[in-house]
Formats: structure tokens, C-alpha cells, sequence
């Protein structure tokens, strides 16, 4: 039987609206595609899953239509499956380890998991006072994933968040059309009945220290602060008007409504956009640019199509609402008038030798090309923000940290150099920056916690 695909929106329509791309399986087709999985003994698509979700279980569920059942056993793993199902980069995780996938095509694993997220609930726990207080960082995947389990354990759980809306790179980074805010707005909201506070528009290091956070009480800290500090080009011409971050130019739109014209957050956008990076948050900002009203949309990377990084759907996606894959071009100098971008030196590569990962280098030919743009959105990555852990310090707190400023954790533990004082997510990365990974280190922070209060 062939594999159920999920539903798309017109591919020339969905240029102009930020509704989700793509909409779930049919009650039906649900059934058909449960009823595809082998129920592998040696379940491989659970090992290639970073939280090991019971696949083979759930799907047995929703074949026998117990959507509910079948959400419960995906939550003793992971808090978010309507995110995660849509998210997650399967083919390289759960799906890209089943067995059907050898001669044919895997089972549907992610459209299923967010079938049965969106329709199922998380259960309600009845809460036992624990007479404990945890603080957390950031309200992003790992924070809120801690939230709830540490919240389940009885103690009083405070959230501090420093912008004024919850849920972190899922709010201000992931588009919309990718991941519709109601199924996101539903889990805080569940978080909140359960009685999890939430402080927004506090920065932790500047409006208040981990210090006073001891101070005032607080039993154990979870720093889940992520890493939204961009990285630039280092490039002539980066200070010019029309260049933004990726994480700038999709928070503008994202969180501050920038593409709606009654909002009074400014958003420039030139007929023009080059995009430089060729992983997901490029895609989405490529995507986005489309869909604030850019006229043609550019995706510069240095190396071919085979090298980027970004999951294959969105490549796909992306090539569907009409963005131009400029390959195997890296940017050398962001050239402007009176002020603002005007066009891009760019330099014309060629593949090498493979590096230690195995992926072929980029090779510098010396031939340049001018491309004329107005608008320049850096995707190249980001970097944790030093500000928590600079007020730590000069409070006397030894928090230690790599040599880019992750934060170093104990990898079973996720405890930090400062007694109680814990962190995970994208702050302190062990593994690859996901959204799954960041759940996963927000549980595992929420157990050694828990164990370590129950002391
Ligand atoms: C545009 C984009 C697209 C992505 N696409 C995917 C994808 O398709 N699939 C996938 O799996 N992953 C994707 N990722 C990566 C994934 O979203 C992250 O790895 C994950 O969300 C990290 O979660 P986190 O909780 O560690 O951090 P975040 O989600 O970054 O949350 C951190 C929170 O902490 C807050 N904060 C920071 N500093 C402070 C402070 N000092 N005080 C108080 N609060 C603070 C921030 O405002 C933020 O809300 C994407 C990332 C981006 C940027």
C-alpha cells in the first residue's frame, strides 16, 4: 500500500498567506497508514527517535481508532507531538530508520504523530504540593518541556521569559504556515491550568540574577535560554540599511506582526532578497520574505543542492513558492546607496576534497559575479547569549562555559558547574539544536531535579 501524504495548500496561493502549508491525514487515511507499520519487533524507528516515543505502540492505537490512547503513549516522551510531528526532521530520524523505507516508502510517522496530537489531550495529574520552587529561563521547547514535569512533581514552577510572548523559537523563529500558533498557544495554556507561573519581559542577568533567584528562594534553576544570538558575515557592507539577521527579519514578522500594516514594527522589503544559508531557518526566511511581498527570492550557499542542510521538505517547499537556489555562490561584499543595500558582490565556488564531517568542501574559483539586491537576510546560525552567564559570574557564581559560551552540562544529569543550578536546550547543546533534543534535555533536567528535591 502506498504511503498517505498530507494535504498541501495551492502551491501559487500559499505564496501570499501565512495559513499551514500542509493539513493532516483523514480519520481514514489515518487507518490506512497505521495499518502500514510492520510492529517491528527490534523497532529501529524508535532507536532513531533522539526521545524514543513508542512508535510501534501508538500507531497500533490509531489503527484501532484510539486517538486518545494513542496520544497518552506519545506524551510519557514527549510533551509537544503537534509540534513535534511537525517539526522534526524524520527522514533523518524515526522514518529514516524503519524498515519499510529499504524497498519502499517509511511509514508516516510524522504526519501520524501530529494527527494525534492535534486530536488527543494531555492528561490532567493531580498535583501534591511539594512546598519546593524552581525557577526556569525561557519558555522556548525545553523550558516549557521541564515546566510541566517538574510542575507534575508538586513544586511551584516560575517561568521567566525575556520577550513579551511564550514559547521561544517556536513563537518568533518557526513561520506559521510551518507551525500554526493554536496548537502551540494549547500547550502553554495547558501548562498554565496546571498551575505553572509565567513572568514574560524579564531578562534573566539584567532585570534579575540567578543569585537573587537563590536568594529569593528558588530550590533549583533550569537556564533553557536557547541561542538567539545570530552570526553575522563579517563582510564590507554588513551596517548597511536592508541587512538583516534571519532571527531579526522572522521576529519582526513572527512576533511583531511587522508584515501586517497596522502594526507599527517597520519591515523593509526590496523586490530583491537574497537569502545566505541553506539550512531550515534560511528556508523559512526565504519563505517568509515570499510572503511579506518580495518579487524574487534568492537562497545563496556555497556549496550544490546535495550539501544543504535544510530538511528536503522545506528545500522542496521552498523551490514550490518560486525561491531561486543561487548554488555554489558565497557572499564577498554587500555593496549600497545613500545607505541602503543595493547589490551583492558575490564569489563563484567549486567543490573540493571532503572535510573530517565527509562533506566536500567549498573551493574559492576567483571569478565574481554582482547580483543587484535590496534586501540581505543572514541565515549562517547563532550563538547562546553571554548576558546569563556574564552576571553570574560577576556575582561570584562559577558557571563554566565553552569556548563559544555554551553552557557545559553533565550530559545524564544536564547540571551545570553551580550547584542546582541546571540547564539544556540550545544554551547547552548535546547534541544536535532541535526542537527534540531540547525537549529531551528539559526532561532529563526535570528528573535529575526532581530526584535531587526529593533528597
Ligand atoms: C527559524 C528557525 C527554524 C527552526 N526550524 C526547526 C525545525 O524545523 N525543526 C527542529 O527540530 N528545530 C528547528 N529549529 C531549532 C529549534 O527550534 C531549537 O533547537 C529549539 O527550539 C531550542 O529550544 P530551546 O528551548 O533551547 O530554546 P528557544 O526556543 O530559543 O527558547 C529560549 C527562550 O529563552 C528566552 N531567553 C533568552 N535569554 C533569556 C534571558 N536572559 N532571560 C529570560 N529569557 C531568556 C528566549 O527569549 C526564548 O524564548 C529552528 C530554529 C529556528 C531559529
Amino acid at each position: 500500500m502506498e504511503r498517505q501524504k498530507l494535504h498541501e495548500q495551492d502551491k501559487v496561493l500559499r505564496r501570499s498567506n501565512f495559513d499551514a502549508v500542509e493539513s493532516n491525514l483523514t480519520d481514514e487515511e489515518v487507518k490506512l497508514e497505521a495499518s502500514r507499520c510492520l510492529h517491528c519487533k527490534n523497532a529501529r524507528c524508535v532507536k532513531g527517535c533522539p526521545v524514543n516515543i513508542n512508535i510501534p505502540e501508538f500507531v497500533a492505537k490509531l489503527k484501532e481508532g484510539k486517538v486518545q490512547e494513542a496520544g497518552d503513549i506519545i506524551r510519557e516522551t514527549s510533551l509537544l507531538p503537534s509540534v513535534c510531528g511537525r517539526v522534526c526532521p524524520q527522514e533523518r530520524q524515526c522514518e529514516g530508520n524503519c524498515i519499510l523505507g529499504i524497498k519502499g516508502e517509511a511509514l508516516a510517522i510524522g504526519a501520524l504523530e501530529r494527527y494525534t496530537g492535534d486530536n488527543s489531550d494531555a492528561n490532567k495529574t493531580e498535583i501534591v504540593a511539594s512546598g519546593k520552587k524552581v525557577a526556569i529561563v525561557g519558555s522556548g521547547c525545553a523550558g516549557i518541556t521541564a515546566a510541566a514535569d517538574l510542575r507534575k512533581a508538586g513544586h511551584e514552577v516560575v517561568v521567566f521569559e525575556a520577550l513579551h510572548k511564550l514559547g521561544g523559537v517556536l513563537r518568533y523563529g518557526i513561520p506559521p504556515f510551518r507551525l500554526p500558533r493554536k496548537f502551540l498557544d494549547r500547550e502553554i495554556n495547558a501548562l498554565k491550568e496546571m498551575g505553572v507561573e509565567f513572568h514574560t519581559n524579564v531578562v534573566v542577568g539584567k532585570s534579575i540574577t540567578l543569585k537573587q533567584l537563590q536568594e529569593d528562594g528558588f530550590d533549583a534553576i533550569f537556564i533553557s535560554s536557547g541561542a538567539g544570538l545570530p552570526k553575522m558575515l563579517g563582510i564590507a557592507g554588513e551596517n548597511l540599511n536592508g541587512v538583516y539577521s534571519a532571527n531579526e527579519f522572522l521576529t519582526r514578522v513572527n512576533l511583531m506582526g511587522a508584515n501586517d500594516e497596522n502594526k507599527t514594527t517597520p519591515l523593509k522589503i526590496g523586490e530583491k532578497v537574497a537569502v545566505i544559508g541553506g539550512g531550515n531557518v534560511a528556508m523559512d526566511a526565504a519563505r517568509t520574505a515570499v510572503r511579506v511581498g518580495a518579487k524574487e527570492v534568492y537562497i545563496v550557499y556555497r556549496r550544490t543542492e546535495k550539501e544543504l542542510p535544510a530538511r528536503l521538505e522545506e528545500i522542496r517547499h521552498a523551490k514550490e513558492e518560486g525561491v531561486i537556489f543561487k548554488l555554489l555562490h558565497s557572499p564577498y561584499e554587500i555593496k549600497g546607496e545613500n545607505g541602503f543595500v543595493s547589490s551583492i558582490d558575490l564569489e563563484v565556488m567549486e567543490l573540493g576534497e571532503p572535510d573530517e564531517s565527509g562533506r566536500r568542501r567549498h573551493v574559492s574559483t576567483g571569478k565574481f559575479v554582482n547580483m543587484p539586491i535590496n534586501t540581505v537576510i543572514v541565515a549562517l546560525g547563532t550563538g547562546p547569549n553571554p548576558i546569563i552567564q556574564k552576571s553570574a559570574i560577576s556575582d561570584g557564581l562559577e558557571i563554566e562555559t565553552d569556548k563559544k559560551g555554551y553552557i557545559v552540562v553533565n550530559s545524564e544529569t544536564n547540571e551545570t558547574s553551580i550547584p542546582t543550578v541546571y540547564a539544556g536546550g540550545d544554551v547547552a547543546p548535546t547534541g544536535e539544536s532541535n526542537a527534540i533534543n531540547a525537549m529531551g534535555a528539559g526532561k532529563r533536567a526535570a528528573k535529575a531535579i526532581n530526584e535531587m528535591l526529593a533528597k
